[in-house]
C-alpha cells in the first residue's frame, strides 16, 4: 500500500525523496509506504486551499451538501475497503474497524445537512429605515492536524465540518495509518468536491504544522492529539491570531457508586474501556469505585479482562488487537511497573504479551496511589486503574483532581446522585448509565488541558463560520 499527498486536485508523490515506513502494528512489518511533504508542496497546497476556498465559498450551501452526501455514498460503497486499512495500518479488530468506517459518511451527511441551515440572524434597528444582520461566513482555509488512534474518524470529522461550513481544508492525516485518509479523500474527489477544497499531506508532523500555521492562507488550525503537542500548535497559531480546536488528551473518571450492580456495570466498562486497545482520549481511565460494591465489581471486572481474545485484528473473534506502535508499548508498560513499584496490586495483564508485533495485556492496577505515574497521565493504552472510594464528595473530588477535564461516566441508580454528578463533574462530557460520547450531532471536547471548542454538533460547525455584521440603511 503506497500512500500519496493530494494537492489541487491531483494525486501526487510529492517533490522531495523522503518517504516514511508504514507498519502493521500486529505483526511489526512494513506494509507500506507514505511520501513526505517537502516546503514546495506545502506551498502548493496553500495556494490551492486559497484558490479552492474562493471557488467553494461561491457556491451556494445546497451544492455543497450534494456533493458531499454523494462523499457519503461513495464512502458505504467502500466500506470494507476502509475497515481493512484500518485494520492493517492501525490494528484495531475489523469489527471496530468496520463501526469507524460506518460512522464516516454519517459525519458527512449530518454536516453536509446542518451546513445549509447556517442561518444568521436578523437584529431589530433603532430606526426603521435600517436593517441590521449577522451573516455567518465560512472563517477561510483550515489547516487540520488529526491523529492515528482512529485514522478515518479523526480526519473525516475535520473534513466534514470545514467543508459544510464553506472552508477549504489541508488535513495532516497520521503517517502511522495513510491509506486510511486517502480512501477518505478519493470519496469526495470522486464526488466532485474542485480542486484545492480538499488537500491531504503527510511528512515530518513539526514541519508541516509550522508551515501551515505561519501562512497567512490559513485561518483556522483544528487538532486532535496529546496535550504537549496541542499546547506548541495553540502557541503556534497564537503568535499568528488563528482561532484553534484543541481537541486533547484525557484521563477519565468512572464513577460507581454504591446502588448499582457491580457485576453488570463491570461487564459494560469491559467493552468501553478495551476498545482500540485503550488508545481513545475519551477511554474510562480511573474507575471511582464505591467501598459497598468494590470487590465484587473488581472482580467481575478482572474475569472479563482475562477473557478478552488478543490478537490480530484481521482474525475473525479478535476481541483487542495490538497497540498501534512499539513506543506505546513501552509507554504502558513504564506506567504499569511505576504504578506497582509504588504500592498499586496489577490484578490482570500488566505484561507484553508475544515477541512479534505490539500487543500488550488487558490490564486491571487495583489500589494506585496518587503518586503513582499512572493516576497522573493518559496511560492511552488497555489499562484500567480500579480505585476504592467511600463517598460520592470522595469520587468528585478524585474526578476532579487532574488537569485533564475531557469525558467522564458514571453508574448509578440515584437520582440525587446523578444530579450531583452533572452539576459538579469538571469535563466537557459526562455519560451517565450507557456510554453515549461521539454521534455527529453531539458536541465532542473537553475543558482545561484537554483542550477547547468541539467537534460534532452544531458547536463543531459553528468553529468553521465567521460572523460578519451588516447595518444597512435604505
Ligand atoms: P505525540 O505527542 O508524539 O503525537 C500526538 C499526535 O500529534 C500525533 O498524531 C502526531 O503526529 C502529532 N504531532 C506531533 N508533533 C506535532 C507537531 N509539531 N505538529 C503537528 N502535529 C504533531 O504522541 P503519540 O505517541 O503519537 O501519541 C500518544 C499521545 O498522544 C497519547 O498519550 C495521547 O495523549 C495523545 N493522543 C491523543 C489523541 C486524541 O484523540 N486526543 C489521539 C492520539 C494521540
Amino acid at each position: 500500500m503506497t500512500a500519496s499527498l493530494y494537492i489541487d486536485g491531483a494525486w501526487t508523490e510529492g517533490s522531495g525523496k523522503r518517504r516514511g515506513k508504514v507498519l502493521n502494528p500486529a505483526t511489526g512489518q512494513q506494509v507500506g509506504e507514505v511520501p513526505f511533504a517537502e516546503d514546495a508542496d506545502l506551498d502548493r497546497a496553500l495556494l490551492a486551499a486559497g484558490k479552492g476556498f474562493r471557488v467553494w465559498k461561491a457556491m451556494s450551501a445546497i451544492e455543497r451538501s450534494k456533493i458531499m452526501r454523494k462523499a457519503a455514498e461513495i464512502m458505504r460503497e467502500r466500506h470494507e475497503t476502509m475497515a481493512r486499512a484500518i485494520t492493517a495500518e492501525q490494528g484495531k479488530p475489523i469489527a471496530e474497524a468496520r463501526i469507524e468506517a460506518s460512522l464516516a459518511p454519517e459525519h458527512t451527511e449530518w454536516n453536509a445537512e446542518e451546513g445549509r441551515r447556517a442561518y444568521g440572524r436578523l437584529i431589530p434597528a433603532r430606526a426603521s429605515d435600517v436593517t441590521q444582520l449577522v451573516v455567518k461566513e465560512p472563517i477561510g482555509p483550515v489547516a487540520a492536524f488529526s491523529p492515528w488512534n482512529f485514522p478515518v474518524n479523526q480526519v473525516v470529522r475535520k473534513i466534514a465540518s470545514a467543508l459544510a461550513a464553506g472552508c477549504s481544508i489541508i488535513v495532516k492525516a497520521p503517517e502511522e495509518a495513510p491509506t486510511c485518509a486517502v480512501e477518505l479523500v478519493r470519496c469526495f474527489e470522486e464526488a466532485g468536491a474542485p480542486a484545492g477544497v480538499l488537500n491531504l499531506v503527510f511528512g515530518v508532523p513539526a514541519e508541516i504544522s509550522e508551515r501551515l500555521i505561519s501562512s497567512s492562507v490559513i485561518q483556522k488550525v483544528s487538532f486532535t492529539g496529546s496535550v504537549p503537542v496541542g499546547r506548541h500548535l495553540g502557541a503556534l497559531a497564537a503568535k499568528h491570531l488563528k482561532p484553534t480546536t484543541m481537541e486533547l488528551g484525557g484521563h477519565a473518571p468512572f464513577i460507581v457508586t454504591e446502588d448499582v450492580d457491580p457485576i453488570a456495570v463491570a461487564a459494560a466498562a469491559t467493552a468501553s474501556k478495551f476498545r482500540n486497545a485503550g488508545q481513545v482520549c475519551i477511554s474510562p481511565t480511573r474507575f471511582l469505585v464505591h467501598d459497598k460494591v468494590f470487590d465484587r465489581f473488581l472482580e467481575a471486572f478482572v474475569e472479563k479482562a482475562e477473557a478478552i481474545k488478543v490478537g490480530d485484528g484481521m482474525a475473525e473473534g479478535t476481541q483487542m488487537g495490538p497497540l498501534a506502535q512499539a513506543r506505546r508499548v513501552d509507554s504502558v508498560d513504564e506506567l504499569v511497573q511505576d504504578a506497582a513499584a509504588k504500592g498499586a496490586t496489577v490484578h490482570v495483564g500488566g505484561r507484553r504479551i508475544g515477541n512479534h508485533g505490539f500487543f500488550y495485556a488487558p490490564t486491571i492496577v487495583a489500589n494506585a496511589p496518587l503518586p503513582s505515574r499512572i493516576m497522573n497521565e493518559e496511560p492511552f493504552g488497555p489499562v484500567a486503574i480500579v480505585n476504592r472510594v467511600t463517598s460520592l464528595d470522595e469520587a468528585l473530588t478524585e474526578a476532579n483532581r487532574l488537569p485533564f477535564a475531557l469525558a467522564s461516566y458514571a453508574f448509578t441508580n440515584s437520582l440525587s446522585h446523578a444530579d450531583r454528578i452533572t452539576d459538579d463533574i469538571e469535563a466537557g462530557m459526562l455519560t451517565i448509565n450507557h456510554f453515549g460520547l461521539g454521534v455527529p450531532e453531539t458536541p465532542f471536547g473537553g475543558f482545561r488541558d484537554s483542550g477547547h471548542g468541539s467537534e460534532g454538533g452544531v458547536e463543531g460547525l459553528s468553529a468553521y463560520l465567521r460572523n460578519k455584521f451588516v447595518s444597512r440603511k435604505r
